[in-house]
This record gives C-alpha cells, sequence and structure tokens, in this order.
C-alpha cells in the first residue's frame, strides 16, 4: 500500500525542505521504494539541498503540461527518487497546482511512499498538497507562532477533507523557554511524532547538497529523523 504524506507547517523556515529530504533519503535506505517531490513551486528548496538544483526538466515544466512525470525524476541517496521544481520565477507562473492530482497519481503507481514538501502560507499551492495526501505530518518549532500556524494548517487540513497523522517539533533546545511536547499536544490536538534537535550539522550538510543523514548519519538530529523513519516505515 503507498502512503503519501505532506509535510507542511503554515509558517515558513521551520524545517520541512529539510524534513522531507531526511525522512524520505531514510526511509529509502530502509529499503522502501520513496519518491519525495518539491510541491513549494514558489521557493523550490528541496533540489537545491539534495544537489539538483539545475536539472533540465522540473516539476515546473510537468506542471505547465511541457513534459512527462517520469522526465522529472532524479536519483539521489540511497535510491530515493526526488521530483525538484525549478528556481525560476518564471517557471513557477506556468505551472498549474491543479495538476498536481494527476502527477501524484502516476508517482504513487511507482513507490511505497510519497513525501511531499508542501509550501508555507495558505494559497492555492499550498492548500492542494494539504488534501491530496493521506495524512498530513506538521512541522512545528517550540514556539507560540509555530505552534498557532501549525494549528491553522491542522484545521485547513480537515476542511479541505485531508487528515493529519501528527507533528514533528524541530529546532528543539529543550530551554525552558520553549513550548513543551505536551503543550504542543494539547493545543494541537495530535500526537508530537518525533523531537528533531537543534544541530549546527543540518545547515553544514545542505552547505554540501547532501541530506543531514547521509553527510552527518551520528548526528542527534540524524539520528532522531532515522527513528521516525523507521516507525513510519513499521520497522522500529
Ligand atoms: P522550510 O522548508 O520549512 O522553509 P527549511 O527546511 O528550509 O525550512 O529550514 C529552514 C532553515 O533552518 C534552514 O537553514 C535549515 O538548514 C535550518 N534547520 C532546519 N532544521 C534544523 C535543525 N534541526 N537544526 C538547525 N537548523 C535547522
Ligand atoms: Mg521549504
Amino acid at each position: 500500500m503507498v502512503k503519501v504524506y505532506t509535510i507542511a507547517s503554515g509558517k515558513g523556515g521551520t524545517g520541512k525542505t529539510t524534513t522531507s529530504a531526511n525522512l524520505s533519503t531514510c526511509l529509502a535506505e530502509l529499503g522502501k521504494e520513496t519518491y519525495v517531490m518539491d510541491a513549494d513551486m514558489g521557493m523550490a528548496n528541496l533540489g537545491i539541498i539534495m544537489g539538483m538544483e539545475d536539472v533540465p526538466i522540473t516539476l515546473h515544466e510537468v506542471l505547465a503540461g511541457n513534459a512527462k512525470v517520469s522526465e522529472a525524476v532524479y536519483e539521489g541517496p540511497c535510491g530515493v527518487k526526488v521530483v525538484p521544481s525549478g528556481i525560476s520565477l518564471k517557471g513557477f507562473q506556468n505551472a498549474d497546482p491543479d495538476r498536481l492530482r494527476d502527477v501524484m497519481r502516476e508517482l504513487i503507481g511507482e513507490c511505497e511512499f510519497l513525501i511531499i514538501d508542501a509550501p508555507a502560507g495558505i494559497s492555492r499551492d499550498g492548500v492542494i498538497p494539504l488534501a491530496i495526501a493521506d495524512e498530513v505530518i506538521l512541522i512545528v518549532n517550540p514556539e507560540l507562532s509555530s505552534m498557532v500556524d501549525a494549528l491553522k494548517t491542522k484545521i485547513l487540513t480537515e476542511l479541505v477533507g485531508g487528515s493529519v497523522k501528527g507533528a514533528i517539533l524541530t529546532r528543539a533546545t529543550m530551554e525552558n523557554t520553549e513550548v513543551s511536547k505536551q503543550k504542543m499536544e494539547e493545543v494541537l490536538g495530535v500526537k508530537v511524532i518525533g523531537i528533531i534537535p537543534e544541530d549546527p550539522n543540518t545547515r553544514r550538510s545542505a552547505a554540501y547538497k547532501s541530506p543531514l543523514v547521509i553527510k552527518y548519519p551520528d548526528s542527534d538530529a540524524a539520528k532522531a529523523y532515522r527513528k521516525i523513519a523507521a516507525n513510519l516505515a513499521g520497522t522500529p
């Protein structure tokens, strides 16, 4: 059975792209046929942090009706299949988010997991990934503004007929000024399915255009991502 997870948060910069890249790489490392798609079409970052920023055909061309989905699939670490978005504004303008559902249908014929990196905000291209996933995973930082935006994303997901699996608390330092896991669960009304610590290796790995779990496999954040992936894959 294919599982489609959309990685969303409402707020920008919470760690959606980092989480999409690392979870999908971990799932592939576990032997699962995994695709990861960059649905943040305006601020496409997934290809950049996975070393595919200058590929000729991206999701933009597919959504503009100028290329086939299979032409926009590139192999990443551990065999994860990456569908990057383009980085040009012109490409973004020509891409039609209403075609995302068709792209997803084509990809799910091929895989066991499809991870969708969603944009921030509540624009049309942001809402479609919430509706088309089997389940949405909320990426939240331990601060009030992030929690409020995640709650809005959860409500929006349910409004469009989607459902939320849980939240991943990222960039946690465990300082006592942070919103706690318990508080987060109480306010969001969903389980926190993993905690990723604040880890400077995350930024370093992005500079090397390689996911953290590959570049710094023994880092605390990499270990935390592997644990979440094992749970999603049912192989803890
Ligand atoms: P989003 O996709 O939600 O906008 P990103 O994944 O691009 O967020 O992350 C935003 C920034 O935060 C990036 O510079 C990234 O390297 C950094 N970051 C993400 N997760 C962590 C972490 N656990 N520790 C430290 N920095 C992180
Ligand atoms: Mg992003």
